[in-house]
Parts: structure tokens; sequence; C-alpha cells
């Protein structure tokens, strides 16, 4: 059965991909050496596999690991060529001046709580965060010494203000969260942060290109550059970047002090993901979109988390703040609805793999009920729910099949009895 999807507005359509259009013509620059004094120059840069690295002379050794904060090649583990090539593009992709890549989004997410918390320090973090950082500060930084408290991603300034303590270092926000979607007041955040001292630290995965958080106040961003970056499904990484010299060498320092890098081919992989995620998620953010509108107009959906859409908190900070909308969204359905429905639903579609992760050019979909703990009440409102990420394929195919899952959804709720 076609199911036909209808026409997105011009104007919101344009809205969500303009940040990726403008993207596009400096991904293909970003992290790109010149040709220099007539000698050619490959565009891609190769990949440099290597622990030692030899020089002429033991001064010459020196005059290397005395540029610690500026691409030393010295020593693999300290980063190699590509590693180094990567760390520029994503820096100025967010808008900063320095970046460290690791070998994961998570460890991106840690790295800035291992270099900027200590012992007796407070960390705030938002309720909308990644779940394994969550169980990072839970099972980690408790275990130091550090105090871990949470805010409800949409709280007032005077919420926030009555949850700062004399001795909070760093607040740390996801925005949108990647489960719930809420989209944060990063100005506010920062704000508050800078007015007591702390750093505030954002894991901006989701709006890679689209939001820089140098711009809102915050300290350091961070990107699981396994999702829109890598863009294929084929690599695990991680960056944080920074603005300030202030911030980058605590930063820089506890990275080599932990041994924190990436695998040169990761690098590799992930840098040429880079030149073209402008254009995949021209595509795929536009067919987000459509899905997107076209469940609202169905009778088993509550609420759609689409950050573009006024249904999802925090939708202004959005259309303050984002230059357009990436391929990520969740869907509430109606309480009605129980779990078993869900899992109907989701086993009923062929288009979409069920799997974790997300940014690639593949669709998925992950059931999101109470699937974070949370210290604030849930957005779901007692309804289940889940997360859907668009790949390139047809909206039209896409749309069929999740009518089809819905339709599912709706025949196992009537034959239960209630419907
Ligand atoms: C996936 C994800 C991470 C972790 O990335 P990995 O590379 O899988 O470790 C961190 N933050 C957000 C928002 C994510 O979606």
């Amino acid at each position: 059965m076609a199911v036909s999807i209808p026409p997105v507005p011009e104007a919101l359509l344009g809205r969500v991909v303009r940040g990726w259009r403008d993207l596009s013509t400096r991904l293909v620059q970003l992290g790109r050496d010149a040709p220099h004094g007539g000698q050619g120059l490959f565009v891609n840069p190769p990949v440099t596999r290597g622990s030692t690295v030899l020089f002429s002379s033991l001064e010459a050794m020196e005059a290397a690991g005395r540029n610690r904060y500026d691409h030393e090649l010295i020593y693999g583990a300290m980063g190699t060529p590509v590693q180094y090539r990567l760390e520029q593009a994503v820096a100025a992709i967010e808008g900063g001046t320095h970046a460290q890549v690791v070998p994961s989004g998570l460890a991106a997410c840690t790295l800035p709580l291992m270099a900027y918390l200590g012992a007796g320090d407070h960390c705030l973090l938002s309720d909308s965060v990644y779940g394994p950082t969550r169980r990072f500060a839970e099972k980690v930084l408790r275990r130091f010494g550090v105090e871990v408290s949470y805010f409800p991603p949409m709280a007032d300034e005077a919420t926030l203000r009555a949850l700062l303590r004399p001795n909070t270092r760093l607040l740390f926000a996801e925005s949108p969260g990647s489960h719930s979607f809420e989209v944060q007041d990063v100005d506010l955040l920062g704000r508050l942060a800078r007015g007591v001292g702390a750093r505030l630290v954002v894991d901006n995965t989701w709006g890679i290109g689209l939001f820089s958080p140098f711009a809102h106040g915050a300290h350091a961003s961070v990107q699981a550059l396994t999702k829109y970056a890598a863009g294929h499904s084929d690599a695990i990484i991680g960056a944080v970047s920074v603005a300030d010299p202030r911030d980058w060498q605590p930063l820089r320092d506890t990275a080599i002090q932990m041994g924190q890098l990436a695998g040169p081919d990761d690098c590799w992989l992930t840098l040429r993901g880079l030149r073209t995620m402008g254009a995949r998620q021209e595509r795929q953010a536009a067919s987000a979109l459509a899905v997107a509108l076209w469940l609202q107009g169905r009778p088993e959906v509550a609420r759609v988390l689409h950050p573009a859409l006024p249904s999802c908190p925090g939708h202004e900070y959005w259309l303050r703040d984002f230059s357009g909308a990436s391929s990520l969204f969740g869907v509430v359905f109606d309480p009605a609805f129980g779990e078993s429905d869900l899992t109907t639903m989701i086993d009923g579609l062929a288009h979409f793999g069920i799997g974790a992760s997300w940014g690639g050019y593949e669709s998925l979909v992950l059931p999101t009920t109470g699937g974070i703990t949370r210290s604030s009440p849930s957005i779901t409102h007692g309804g289940v729910a889940c997360r859907l990420h668009i790949g390139l394929e047809a909206p039209e195919l896409l749309v069929s099949d999740l009518a089809r899952g819905l339709d599912g959804m709706s025949a196992a709720r009537a034959g239960r009895g209630v419907g």
C-alpha cells in the first residue's frame, strides 16, 4: 500500500535544511592543507600508522616535544597527522579553536568531567543526558569524591539557581536530549555557570554544525563522531572541542595522562565521512521532517518530539539557536497503547533496523519508554515511546512502512478488547 506524504511547508523545510547547505561548502576544505610551493597535494591525507617517530638529533626531538598543545608529532600516543587534521576540522565545525579526538563518544563525555573536576567539587548534570554519561557520574565520579546531582532539562532560572552549590564546578547539558529531545536554554546555563565560576559542557552530538555551544556560553562541546560525522555506522569515535586556552590545556593534559586518542584508520574514516555529512543530512533531515509531520496526523501518536515542531519541549530555543535540524526524533504514543503494542509495531517494520546508535545512512528504530533513569518526570506521561532515525531511503517507503506498523499496533490493541 503506497501512502502519500502531504507536502512539507516550504518555509519550514528551508529552515530545517539551511544549516546543512551552509556547512557543505566548508566541509570540503576543513582540515585540508593548501597546496604549497608548486607541489601537488593529494586531496585526502595519508593514514600514518605508527608509534615511534624518528628524529635526526636529540635537539630536534626535544624541540618537537615543546609543542605539546599544538599537534606535536613526537610519539603515536600523542596523535598522528590524520588525527590532527580531523581535530582541526571538528574544532572549526563546532566554532572552537582546538579539539581532542578520543576513541568513542562516551570517552568524549567523560574526558571533560575528568579534566575539570576534582574531589570535593559538585557536578550538576541535565536529566536528559545520555545514559552512560549518567552511569559514569554515578559509578566513577562519586567514587572519586565528586558530588553529583541532576536538573530538569526545562528548569527555569530560579530552579537552576537553587540547585547550584558553593562547590559547583561543572554543568553538563545534552541538547536536545538524544532520547527525550528537550532543547535547552544553553545561554541561561552558560550565564549561570560563569556566574559561579563553573564550566558548562554541552553534548552537541545532535546539533553538529547547526549549533555552536561556544556562542552560547559553553566551555567545551562534546561530539559522538560515531553518529553524523563518521556517518556510515562503521566507526566508534568522539571529540571534545574548546574555544579558550584555559579550557584547552587541562583537557589536552588529561587526554595525554589518560592515554586517550583514536586510531588513525578511524580518524581517516571519520574525516571522509565528514566531507559528505552536509549532503547526507540535507536529505535525511528533509525526510525526517516529512515523516515527523506525517506521524502527527496518526491517531496512535500523542506527541512528536522533533525540535523543529512546537510539540517538542524547548522548540523556542531551537528556533532561537539552531540553523537547522538533524534526522533523529522521538514519538510518544497515546497512553491507551502498551509495551506489547509498541513491540508489535516495531517488529512489524521492514525498513527500520532495530539497533543502538544513529547518524548512519540507514533508518533505525529503538523503544525509549523508561529507557533513561531520571530524577524529574519523564515527558512521555505514561505513554510508550520510541526514537526514529531517518536514513537515506525514500521517505514514501518509510512512511508506508510506519503506516503498516501503526495499523498493526491499533489491531493489536483492538484484539485485546480495548479498541
Ligand atoms: C551515542 C552517543 C554518545 C556516545 O557515543 P559512542 O561513540 O557510542 O560512545 C554520546 N552522546 C550522545 C548524545 C550519543 O547519542
